[in-house]
C-alpha cells in the first residue's frame, strides 16, 4: 500500500499534488506518477524512481504551461504489487484517454476482470491488477463518474484505496476505500485527498476519514459521499492537530511506531 494525492480546487494541481507525495516518501515506493485535467484532455506523466525525477519530467513537458494551468489532478507513489517497478507499471492508468486512476491495495479477482474486459475490446498497457479497475470503471461509464466507480466497485474483490478522473468531468475528482485508507482534508473552495494525513497538513487541518465502502465526489470545496450501494452517508470532520512532523508519524514518536498500529488496516 503506497502513496496517493489528488486535488480539485482554484489553485495549479502540480504543486500541491508533487509536494504530497514527497510527505509520503517515507513510506517508501519504486515509481511515482500525476494525471492532470489540461486543456480538455487527461495528461499522464510517471517514472520510475523518485519524485524528484517526475518533477523534472513534469518541468520539461512540452505543455508545461498548460499543465502548470490545471487545478485538478490525481498523484500517485507505488509499492508493486502485481507487475515489475516498470514506468508501465507506475500509476496513474488510463483507459481509452477518458478516465485516469491511482490505487493503493490489491484486486483479488483482476484475472476474471481483465479476461472479461479483454473479451469487450479493451487493451492492456500494464501488468498490474490496478489497470482493471479503470477499464471496469470506463466500462460503466456514461457521463457520471461517480455512478459508474460505485458501480464498479461492487463487482471487486480485494482492498483499494482510489482516486479517479474523467476527461468529461471538469474539477471532479472521485475516491473511493475499502481496506486502504483515504482521507479528504476540506480547504476554502478546494480539496485536498490523500491517503495519509501528512499530505494534506499543510494546507488544511479539517479532515473526513472515508470508511470501508465509501465513495466520495469531490467538486472544489464540495464533498458528497455515498456508501456502495448509492446511499448518501455522512462521516464526521475531524481536526488534525498534530504538527506537520508529528502528522507524518501519524501521532505516533517514530515510524516504526505507526507501521506497528498500521498492520491491522
Ligand atoms: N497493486 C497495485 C500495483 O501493483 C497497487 C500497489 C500499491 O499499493 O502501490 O500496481
Amino acid at each position: 500500500m503506497c502513496g496517493i494525492v489528488g486535488y480539485s480546487g482554484l489553485r495549479p494541481a502540480v504543486p500541491v499534488l508533487l509536494n504530497g507525495l514527497k510527505r509520503l516518501e517515507y513510506r517508501g515506493y519504486d515509481s511515482a506518477g500525476v494525471a492532470l485535467q489540461a486543456g480538455g484532455d487527461l495528461v499522464v506523466e510517471k517514472r520510475e524512481g523518485k519524485v524528484a525525477g517526475l518533477a523534472d519530467a513534469l518541468a520539461a513537458h512540452p505543455e508545461a504551461e498548460a499543465l502548470d494551468g490545471a487545478t485538478c489532478g490525481i498523484a500517485h507513489t507505488r509499492w508493486a504489487t502485481h507487475g515489475p517497478p516498470t514506468e508501465a507499471n507506475a500509476h496513474p492508468h488510463l483507459s481509452k484517454g477518458r478516465l485516469a486512476l491511482v490505487h493503493n491495495g490489491i484486486v483479488e479477482n483482476h484475472v476474471m476482470l481483465r479476461e472479461r474486459l479483454k473479451a469487450a475490446g479493451y487493451e492492456f498497457r500494464s501488468e498490474t491488477d490496478t489497470e482493471v479497475l479503470v477499464h471496469l470503471v470506463d466500462s460503466l461509464y456514461e457521463g457520471n463518474l461517480l455512478e459508474a466507480v460505485t458501480k464498479a466497485l461492487q463487482e471487486v474483490e480485494g482492498t483499494f484505496g482510489i482516486a479517479c478522473l474523467s476527461r468529461h468531468e471538469p474539477g471532479i475528482l472521485v475516491v473511493a476505500r475499502r481496506g486502504s485508507p483515504i482521507v479528504i482534508g476540506l480547504g476554502e473552495e478546494e480539496t485536498i485527498v490523500a491517503s495519509d494525513a501528512s499530505a494534506i497538513i499543510k494546507h488544511t487541518r479539517q479532515a473526513v476519514y472515508l470508511d470501508d465502502n465509501d465513495v466520495a465526489r469531490i467538486d472544489g470545496g464540495e464533498v458528497e459521499i455515498r456508501s456502495l450501494d448509492a446511499m448518501p452517508v455522512s462521516r464526521a470532520t475531524s481536526e488534525i492537530d498534530w504538527s506537520a512532523d508529528a502528522a507524518e508519524k501519524g501521532g505516533y514518536e517514530h515510524y516504526m511506531l505507526k507501521e506497528i498500529f498500521e498492520q491491522p488496516e
